[in-house]
């Protein structure tokens, strides 16, 4: 699981998260909606300190992530983390970028590490392109390596910023479908996303943020059902 408890956050003069408050269930997928700017991002990456709150705590199980004394880097050990863009290296080859994190953070020697790196590849569909760099790869075929990546570290939580948002449509399908089978397997997954299909089918809780503050949380059939501020009415009625 993961908490959030009263987490501000500023940056420079504006305040960009406001006295948030949020218990991410483990073993379920929480979704999180809300407009371009109104924080998301900001909110996922206190999960694992990517961003530092300016108040408030972040526990990831029982481990204040917000803590000084806290090990950062054992705590990122347990956050996969999927981003837009990849972020993939170019120059390594599909199981090269899996192995290279089993190698040094788990310390995995060669030939296990490649194992487990294949295995994964296979499980999102990539068997047989082990070898290709992201270059030779579509940009779905290369966020699903991105979560190959992620998953190979065996982590406690994932977390998806907009993880389908720079590929083409007919890609999508693809990579929501993994993430699916995920949420359906027990992971526990924060996912933001413009995918209201996939939070409505997915999500054991959806979230909508609005200029930095918390503004509703319900379960899927009564956020998308049966909304209660106005605020979320007229943003799902514009996305969907
Ligand atoms: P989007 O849907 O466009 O990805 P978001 O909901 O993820 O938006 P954030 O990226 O969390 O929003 O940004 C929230 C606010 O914080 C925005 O106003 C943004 O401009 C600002 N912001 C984000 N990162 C920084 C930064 N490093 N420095 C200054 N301002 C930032
Ligand atoms: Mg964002």
């Amino acid at each position: 699981s993961v908490t959030f408890e009263h987490v501000n956050k500023r940056f420079g003069r504006t305040q960009v998260l406001h006295d948030i408050c949020l218990q991410v269930p483990g073993g379920q997928t929480t979704c999180i909606v809300g407009p371009s700017g109104s924080g998301k991002s900001t909110l996922l990456r206190c999960t694992n300190r990517l961003e530092e709150p300016d108040e408030g705590r972040v526990l990831l199980g029982d481990t204040e992530v917000t803590d000084r004394s806290a090990n950062i880097d054992a705590v990122r050990a347990r956050v996969g983390m999927v981003f837009q863009n990849f972020n993939l290296f170019p120059y390594r080859t599909a199981l090269d970028n899996i192995t290279l994190a089993l190698r040094r953070v788990r310390k995995l020697p060669a030939e296990e590490a490649a194992e487990r790196a294949r295995e994964q590849l296979a499980s999102v569909g990539l068997a047989g392109l082990e070898h290709r760099r992201p270059a030779q790869l579509s940009g779905g075929q290369q966020q699903r390596v991105a979560i190959a990546r992620a998953l190979a570290m065996e982590p406690e939580v994932m977390l998806f910023d907009e993880a389908t948002s720079a590929l083409d449509p007919e890609l999508v399908k693809g990579v929501l479908s993994i993430m699916r089978d995920l949420a359906g397997q027990g992971m526990t997954m924060i996912v933001v996303t413009h995918e209201m299909r996939f939070a409505q089918e997915a999500a054991g809780q959806v979230v909508f943020l609005d200029h930095g503050r918390l503004i509703e949380k319900a379960a899927p059939d009564k956020f998308f059902g049966a909304p209660e501020s106005p605020r979320l009415q007229a943003f799902l009625s514009a996305v969907t």
